[in-house]
């Protein structure tokens, strides 16, 4: 009987030399995520530049694990960054604490907040794993321009809501 277990073992170890191998030679080829993998999170822009985030918190508040920070500041005429009264002037998460569960992805109005397949988010100390707009925010296109700027002539924060406003500042209803 116990030739005979021996023998099955052996079968297994026979039948995996003979299958393809699985192994990842990571990080040299990193293989793809999955399509809707939770990685790094990445604040989204309207298509003239103009940030989504509203500076709301919502997120912040959502987040289980503590790891989001808002402040949100009042925007002004000659200092706009996104549409509507307010925007997030601070947003940090913090990688040691997040969890990658994606609730603060789920809390946000305004579609502000998504998260990339991004997971390379490894380092040797603290600081650098905390992530700040520099390295949250979307990068701007070539058709969109920098905040701080004007709305779009003749649109209201709803306009741009809804996906009215196109890269070249123009409503398009
Ligand atoms: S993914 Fe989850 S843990 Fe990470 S910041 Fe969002 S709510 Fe918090
Ligand atoms: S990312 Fe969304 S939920 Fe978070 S503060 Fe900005 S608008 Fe509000």
């Amino acid at each position: 009987m116990r030739f005979v277990d021996a023998v099955a073992g052996f079968g297994v170890t026979f039948g995996t030399m003979f299958k393809k191998p699985v192994t990842e030679e990571y990080p040299e080829k990193p293989g793809p995520t999955a399509r809707r993998y939770h990685g790094r999170h990445q604040l989204n822009r309207y298509a003239d530049g103009l940030e989504k985030c509203i500076g709301c918190e919502l997120c912040a508040w959502a987040c289980p694990a503590d790891a989001i920070f808002v402040e949100g500041a009042d925007n002004t005429d000659a200092e706009r960054f996104s549409p509507g009264e307010r925007y997030g002037r601070v947003y940090q998460i913090n990688y040691l604490r997040c969890i990658g569960c994606g609730l603060c992805i789920e809390a946000c109005p305004t579609r502000a907040l998504t998260m990339t397949n991004d997971y390379e988010l490894a380092d040797d100390n603290r600081s650098d794993l905390i992530y700040g707009k520099d390295r949250l925010l979307a990068p701007l296109t070539s058709d969109m321009t920098a905040p701080p700027h004007a709305m779009a002539e003749g649109s209201t924060d709803e306009d741009y809501y809804r996906g009215h406003v196109g890269a070249d500042g123009l409503t398009v209803r």
